[in-house]
C-alpha cells in the first residue's frame, strides 16, 4: 500500500510497512494495450485512450495513477494499479493526496502499486503543452530556448468529436509550432468521455494533462504546463503551482510555469510576437462556429487588453471592432475580470493612447458593483418566488 513512500526494493509501502495484497473493492487501473500510436487503459471498467500517430507513446503506471488516482477519491475506495510507478511519483502521491482530499473535503485512499525506475531513463526534449492560448502562448515564447516540442491536445478544451474546430485548431498551432521551429506533438485522447475524469474538470484537468504528459516520456523528459492564474490568485484547481510539479515521475518532470504574470502582463508580452497575433485561441464559445467569435467574454476580454496595447488590428484571429458601448454596460462578472479592467485601465492611463476605452472601462467599473447587486437581489426574489 502506498502512501508516499516506497521501500526502495520496488515494492510500495505506507509509512515503512510492507504492502498487504490488495483485497476489497478496488478502484483499478489496467493496461489494456499499446498499438503504434496509441496506448489504451482500463479505468474502473471504463476503456481510456491516448493517441499520437506520429510519436512513440509509453505505457506506464505514472499515467495510470494519474487517470485514477481523482476518480479513486471521489469514490472512497483503494486504487490499484497494475503497471510500476517511478519512485518519485511514489513519493509525491502521499503529497498530492494530502492538497487534493484537503480541497474535496474526502479522506485519502490507499494506493496499491509496484515502483519501477523507468526503463529508458529520462530523455533529452523539453515539452510545453499548448492550446495556442495566451497562457501557452506566453511560456512556449519565453521558455523557446528551452522548449523542443509543443503539445497540443483534442479531448480537452475541444471535444474530441468537433472536428471543425479541432482541424482549425491543430492548423493554427502547426504553423504556429513552424514559426517557432518546434516539433509539434498533436495527441487526441478520449478521456473525458469517462464520466468521472470529465464531471469537475475544473479538478481534474491537471491529472489529466499528467496522463498526457506520462504517456509522451520517450519524447520528453520535462513538460511546461501554463499557469491561468497568479501565485496570488491561485486557488483549488486542477493545474496548480502546488500540485502540478507532484504528478511528477522519474522520467517526466511537470513544471507549473507562468504563475508570476497577470493576464494583462502576458498579453503585453504577447502584443510584440507575430506568431501570436496570427495564431491566438482564446474562445471557448465558438459562437456561429469561429475560431475566436470575438463575441464572448473571453473574447472581449482579450479583444480590449490588445486594443489597450494598440495592437488588435495585428491579431487576425479577431474580427471586428469592439463594440464600446457593450462594453460599457458589461459587468465583470467575477472578481478576476474585474482585477483584468482595472489592470488594463492602467495601462492605459499610463499611455494616455485611447481615451474613448479608457472612458468605457471606467464606466464598467463604475456600474458592475452596483449591477451586481440588482442582479443577485432579483434573483433572491425570483428563487423565494418559485418555493411557494
Ligand atoms: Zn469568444
Amino acid at each position: 500500500m502506498l502512501t508516499g513512500t516506497n521501500d526502495g526494493a520496488g515494492h510500495a509501502t505506507a509509512g515503512g510497512a510492507s504492502s498487504p495484497e490488495p483485497s476489497g473493492d478496488l478502484f483499478r487501473v489496467e493496461l489494456l494495450g499499446t498499438t503504434p500510436g496509441r496506448v489504451a487503459y482500463r479505468v474502473d471498467g471504463h476503456e481510456v485512450s491516448v493517441a499520437a500517430p506520429a510519436v512513440p507513446l509509453t505505457a506506464s503506471g505514472d499515467a495510470e495513477v494519474a487517470l485514477g488516482l481523482l476518480p479513486a477519491l471521489k469514490t472512497g475506495r483503494p486504487l490499484s494499479v497494475d503497471l510500476g510507478i517511478s519512485p518519485r511519483l511514489g513519493q509525491g502521491v502521499g503529497r498530492l493526496q494530502e492538497v487534493l482530499a484537503t480541497w474535496l473535503d474526502l479522506p485519502p485512499v490507499p494506493v496499491h502499486a509496484d515502483t519501477a525506475e523507468p526503463p529508458g531513463g529520462r530523455v533529452a526534449g523539453v515539452g510545453c503543452f499548448f492550446s495556442g492560448g495566451v497562457d501557452s502562448f506566453h511560456s512556449a515564447l519565453r521558455r523557446r530556448d528551452e522548449i523542443t516540442h509543443l503539445i497540443f491536445v483534442r479531448g480537452f478544451d475541444i471535444p474530441v468529436d468537433d472536428d471543425v474546430l479541432g482541424a482549425q485548431a491543430a492548423q493554427h498551432a502547426r504553423e504556429a509550432a513552424d514559426a517557432l521551429g518546434k516539433e509539434l506533438v498533436e495527441v487526441t485522447t478520449d478521456l473525458r468521455r469517462y464520466p468521472l475524469l470529465d464531471k469537475k474538470w475544473e479538478f481534474t484537468h491537471g491529472a489529466a494533462l499528467a496522463a498526457v504528459a506520462h504517456s509522451l516520456s520517450g519524447v520528453v523528459g520535462k513538460v511546461y504546463v501554463p499557469a491561468s492564474r497568479t501565485y496570488n490568485d491561485a486557488r483549488p484547481w486542477g493545474s496548480h503551482p502546488l500540485t502540478d510539479p507532484l504528478w511528477s515521475g522519474d522520467a517526466v518532470d511537470l513544471v507549473h510555469d507562468g504563475a508570476d504574470a497577470t493576464r494583462v502582463e502576458k498579453i503585453g508580452f504577447l502584443a510584440r510576437e507575430d506568431v501570436a497575433a496570427r495564431h491566438l485561441r482564446v474562445c471557448w464559445e465558438n459562437r456561429d462556429g469561429r475560431f475566436n467569435c470575438s463575441q464572448c467574454e473571453k473574447c472581449t476580454r482579450t479583444m480590449v487588453a490588445l486594443r489597450a496595447h494598440g495592437v488588435l488590428d495585428r491579431f487576425t484571429t479577431f474580427s471586428g471592432e469592439l463594440d464600446l458601448r457593450r462594453l460599457r454596460s458589461s459587468t465583470p462578472r467575477a472578481r478576476a475580470q474585474e482585477a483584468f479592467t482595472r489592470q488594463t485601465l492602467r495601462q492605459l492611463e499610463s499611455t494616455g493612447a485611447d481615451p474613448e476605452l479608457e472612458s468605457a472601462l471606467r464606466w464598467q467599473l463604475r456600474l458592475g458593483p452596483a449591477r451586481r447587486v440588482v442582479g443577485r437581489t432579483s434573483r433572491r426574489i425570483r428563487h423565494r418566488l418559485t418555493r411557494r
